[in-house]
């Protein structure tokens, strides 16, 4: 018998490609089953899996839309997108339900998705009245100088499975508040949130080809919408492989390209630190969402002083957290995503041992009514040390590895001993202590008494080194990459001034 919930998501999350405000079947007619990760007898939906030529056609229809699009006032692009934001808002709660039992974060975790896409909405709707350049002066006389921002044209975008709402958002909306139309291809383990999203957005007043969808796979959907030439950017969240490939592709053909990769993030706990606060957030951090952010906790570096007394209180909190159906509200930690992602994490289990870890909590899928879906126990490695495969690679799950350390400078070299630089924290009362850290942290984030998780939208999110190639997302940061610079020079002196010669 379906449930409620399963009978409204045909018409909530339609199982089709949004092209030209049409949704569509892909032309192979080919689909594949997105399930819940918490009961995989539950089948969430089937999606197109689309060809070359769905992705020709969303991209036609984006290119088709672009030139009104463009020209349309940005103020009144901004009123489009608070009506979005209204529109996810009066959506908010089947939304959530929606993303807990397709991708199997908790209810409470997935209302926070949808609220950032909403916030993101509201932030970008609100820089439309102030989306603008710089007016300068010129060196010459009787001439005036300026700079705008302009639209790129067709922005792709590829996005994972882990912030289903809200990554899309993130990307989605600062494109469309620049003039860009956009052309998303979402993970192929979340299509019904995409799809509800895309719904959501087209009731809103999204104009028809504004903003398109084409479900798939990556090695063929998401790749030809890199390779599709009339494309002007990508922007890409998800894993270091994926987002080296697509850099490589968007090189060779000179396309504008944003990469949000991998981290390993790291919290780091001082003698003096406010140690429930620090174990709040060390648990949190660790463990939501099932360690599958890139954000996430993988690294907690402790004082030598505080080592042992922190861990034995870890454990303790850990072992007490409550695995189940993430849609019940006193869940707290729910599924990995899928049978790969369980496997990678039991690869780690192995691996961490081999190497000479301790395995102190967890490591072990559960048993019993959790066999039903792809849970995993909140897990931690004690006597960790830097150089392991646990401590340098990105595990995306419930895993955390510990680590001691004697003072502040040893603990920010092994935080930065990574070839990752996305998320980090740490946990002191010591003013000092926390403005070495924001110095040296080679970091894109930094949190200071709060844990390695909980990016507000209005700020830049990115990081360093590989996990990324520099540039950021959210915030008015945003916009740089979805806008190109103008320079315009109006000279009204009627006569020739010629720059840097005419100027003695
Ligand atoms: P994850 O491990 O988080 O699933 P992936 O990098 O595999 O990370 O996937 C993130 C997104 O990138 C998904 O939407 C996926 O379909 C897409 N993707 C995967 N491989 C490619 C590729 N070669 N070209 C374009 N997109 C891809």
């Amino acid at each position: 018998m379906p449930t409620a919930l399963q009978k409204v998501s045909a018409s909530f999350a339609p199982q089709r490609n949004l092209i030209g405000g049409e949704w569509r079947k892909s032309v192979s007619s080919e689909t594949y089953a997105s399930t819940n990760p918490a009961r995989t007898s539950d089948i969430v939906g089937h999606f197109p899996f689309s060809t070359k030529n769905d992705v020709d056609a969303a991209v036609q229809a984006a290119a088709a839309a672009y030139p009104s699009w463009r020209r349309f006032p940005t103020p009144q692009r901004g009123t489009i997108l608070r009506r979005c934001a209204d529109a996810l808002t009066a959506e908010k709660e089947p939304l959530a339900q929606l993303m807990s039992r397709e991708m199997g974060k908790t209810l409470v975790e997935a209302r926070g998705d949808v609220q950032e896409a909403i916030d993101c909405a509201h932030l970008y709707a609100g820089f439309a009245r102030i989306f603008g350049g710089q007016t300068l002066p010129s060196e010459l006389p009787d001439k005036a100088a300026f700079s705008q921002r302009k639209p790129l044209g067709v922005c792709g975008l590829i996005t994972p499975w882990n912030f289903p709402i809200a990554i899309p958002s993130w990307k989605a909306f600062p494109a469309l508040l620049c003039g860009n139309t956009v052309v998303l291809k979402p993970a192929e383990d979340s299509p019904a949130c995409a799809s509800a999203f895309g719904r959501v957005l087209t009731k809103a007043g999204v104009p028809l080809g504004v903003f398109n969808i084409v479900h798939g796979d990556g090695e063929h959907t998401g790749a030809a919408l890199v390779d599709h030439p009339d494309v002007s950017a990508i922007s890409f969240t998800g894993s270091s492989q994926t987002g080296k490939i697509i850099a490589e592709k968007c090189g060779r053909s000179l396309k504008r390209c944003s990469l949000e990769l991998g981290g390993k993030n790291a919290q780091i706990v001082m003698p003096d630190a406010d140690v429930p606060l620090a174990l709040e957030g060390a648990v949190w951090g660790a463990f939501a969402t099932a360690g599958q952010r890139c954000t996430a906790t993988s690294r907690l570096l402790l004082h030598e002083k505080i080592h042992d007394a922190f861990l034995d209180r870890f454990i303790a909190a850990a072992s007490t957290l409550r695995l189940g159906d993430p849609l019940n509200q006193r869940t707290q930690i729910g599924p990995l995503i899928n049978a790969a992602q369980r496997e990678r994490v039991s690869d780690y289990i192995r691996i961490g041992a081999n190497e000479g870890a301790t395995l102190r909590q967890g490591g072990k899928a559960p048993g019993g009514k959790l066999k039903s879906g792809y849970f995993f126990e909140p897990t931690i490695f004690a006597d960790v040390s830097a150089n392991m495969r646990i401590a340098q690679e990105e595990i995306f799950g419930p895993v955390c590895s510990v680590m001691k350390f004697k003072d502040l400078e040893e603990a920010i070299h092994v935080l930065n001993e990574t070839k990752y630089g996305l998320s980090s924290s740490i946990y002191t009362r010591d003013v000092n202590s926390a403005f070495v850290a924001m110095r040296d942290i080679e970091a894109g984030i930094t949190y200071i008494n709060g844990p390695t998780i909980g990016a507000e939208v209005h700020l830049p999110f990115g990081g360093v080194k590989q996990t990324g190639n520099g540039h950021r997302e959210a915030g008015s940061a945003a916009l740089d990459f979805y806008s190109e610079w103008q320079s315009v020079y109006v000279d009204y002196s009627g006569k020739l001034q010629r720059a840097q010669i005419d100027t003695e």
